[in-house]
């Protein structure tokens, strides 16, 4: 096999060709341009099936050792991001973390049920999730509240913007000044205001 396996200890450094890919040489496989990392997986490990991706899990950029490689078939990309999910990873951090798009972290999250496939807030949601980023609550928080994610929850929080100061300080008036709710509650009726 074309591999230097004693230069850098544990890693296995390709010696065919590669190719400059911002700042750093990524070995270039065979004429058919498949990654010299899947060809020498193939030839230790055993044949990849065209979904299945390999993740580098050491920095030296020549290195395509297989014992260097993380096999994210369908089953462990999925596991791989519940996890992350479950430790508060945003979509965001989780499409990095898996190294796939976010398109497809979303994709799984909602067919797990984890995250709505909407991508806009309904407008009872919208409310609700303005009220919470006026208390100051995390947006991670919001995002679980309303079953959204939170790069919704990021957007609304963007789009309510400096105009959204004043509405912020009057909502936050009328929840501490007993007369101001009163009044609230006098020009709108509906459910009280605060306690
Ligand atoms: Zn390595």
């Amino acid at each position: 096999m074309n591999v230097d396996k004693e230069a850098v200890p544990g890693c296995w450094l390709w010696l065919g060709p590669v190719r400059m890919q911002q700042g750093h040489a990524v070995p270039i496989g065979d004429r058919n341009r498949r990654q010299a990392a899947r060809l020498v997986w193939e030839e230790e490990i055993g044949a990849l099936a065209p979904g299945d991706k390999l993740r580098k899990t050491c920095t030296v950029d020549l290195c395509v050792n297989p014992a260097h490689r993380r096999l994210m078939n369908a089953s462990r990309l999925r596991e791989e991001v519940l996890e992350a999910f479950a430790a508060g990873a945003t979509v965001d951090e989780i499409a990095k973390e898996v190294g796939r798009g976010r398109k497809r972290v979303r994709e799984i999250l909602v067919e797990e049920g984890l995250l709505s496939g909407r991508v806009t807030l309904t407008a009872a949601a919208r409310q609700r999730a303005a009220q919470l980023l006026a208390e100051g609550l995390p947006d991670r928080w919001i995002a679980e509240d309303v079953k959204h994610g939170i790069d919704v929850i990021r957007k609304l929080r963007a789009s309510m913007g400096i105009a959204n100061k004043d509405w912020v300080r009057v909502q936050l008036a009328v929840r501490h000044d007993p007369t101001l709710a009163a009044l609230h509650n006098l020009f709108n009726p509906g459910p009280a205001v605060g306690g």
